[in-house]
């Protein structure tokens, strides 16, 4: 990519899937989001259908593989390392978890999770679960246990997240929570169509609460024919702007950057549940290109071309996701 006309102070990617193979992984892959100029990029650690032993093992492999590249990367544990790593020139790395299932049920477990380095969760992946609704099942309220949880991560010190979750259960989320509520990498259904994306109640709920959507890169929630590009996410961004202002719009990308060696996918797991064939996903449903990160430098220009204001634009590409970490983690 070549140099470009106009650098956003800070560029936040919410939400990015290396492989889940403690081995196998290797860290190298960040270099994507350090070349694509970005400040910050929260990585997932486990989802709902990995044991607590498997999120385990690789939360303890990527923070030492982080910490083995301090030439690199800084694992972000505190607000102020957001500065820190901007200053050294590092990429930040966070964690973030898809679903609850690994907090077994105990309020008490965010805290330990905070300690290990997540920075952002949310409650259900795709499915229902003992806290939440997922947003390819059966729509039910959060349940009793769900709003412990909402206490617990408001007080532990992460990012309230509501994408994969059910409509229901994220608008019970961002109605309890007393800190700001992001969708990490989810876009509006009515230019989307998927299952998965967010309708537009769902949008100002999460705007209320001082949050973020994030707008994600895949191409199934974007409804592109071809890979999503510029014209794509300008797309998105403009419909959530007109909706709720620059003040809650920002980046998650949703890039899996893959190695042929590494092996993530649990023994055992029903894929079709997670990513029913009827909801849009599976062999034949195609459109599974995201966004190459690449091309942030040039999305920012090209909003700058839009008319986007530089300081909207900082806004967008990171600073809002800033601001909810701010009053977010501890
Ligand atoms: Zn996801």
């Amino acid at each position: 990519m070549t140099d470009t006309a106009y650098r956003p102070s800070f560029v936040w990617d919410a939400h990015a899937c290396l492989p889940l193979d403690a081995v196998k992984t290797p860290i190298e892959l960040l270099d994507t989001y350090a070349d694509s100029k970005i400040d910050y990029v929260c990585i997932n650690v486990g989802m709902d259908m990995n044991s607590v032993a498997h999120i385990l093992r690789v939360i303890a492999a990527f923070r030492a593989k982080i910490a083995a590249r301090p030439d690199k990367y800084l694992q972000i544990e505190t607000f102020d390392d957001l500065a820190r790593a901007k200053q050294a020139g590092l990429l930040g790395v966070g964690f973030d978890l898809e679903g609850s299932v690994m907090l077994q049920d105990m309020p008490e477990m965010v805290p330990v999770f905070a300690r290990l380095g997540v920075k952002q969760i949310h409650f259900a992946y795709n499915r229902n679960n003992s806290v939440a609704g997922g947003c390819h099942d059966t729509d039910i309220p959060l349940t009793d246990l769900g709003h412990e949880m909402v206490r617990a991560v408001n007080r532990g010190g992460m990012i309230m997240d509501c994408s994969h979750t059910g409509r229901q259960s994220s608008l019970d989320i961002m109605r309890v929570s007393t800190k700001p509520v992001v969708f990490s990498h989810a876009n509006p259904k009515i230019l989307g169509g998927h299952e998965r994306c967010i309708d537009d109640a769902q949008i100002r709920a999460c705007a209320d609460t001082g949050g973020v959507i994030g707008v994600c890169g895949f191409q199934r929630f974007m409804k592109t024919p071809n890979a999503p590009d510029i014209p794509d996410m300008i797309r998105h961004i403009d419909y959530l702007v007109k909706l709720v202002g620059t003040n809650h719009v920002g980046i998650g990308l949703d890039t899996m950057p893959s190695v042929a060696v590494a092996n993530d996918f649990p023994d055992g797991v029903d894929s079709a549940y997670y990513w029913p064939k009827d909801r849009g996903y599976g062999p034949g449903a195609g459109g599974a290109a995201v966004f190459d990160p690449r091309k942030l430098p040039a999305l920012a220009d090209a909003l700058i071309s839009a008319g986007y204001k530089p300081d909207d634009v900082d806004r967008i590409m990171g600073e809002n996701f800033v601001r909810v970490a701010k009053e977010s983690w501890l």
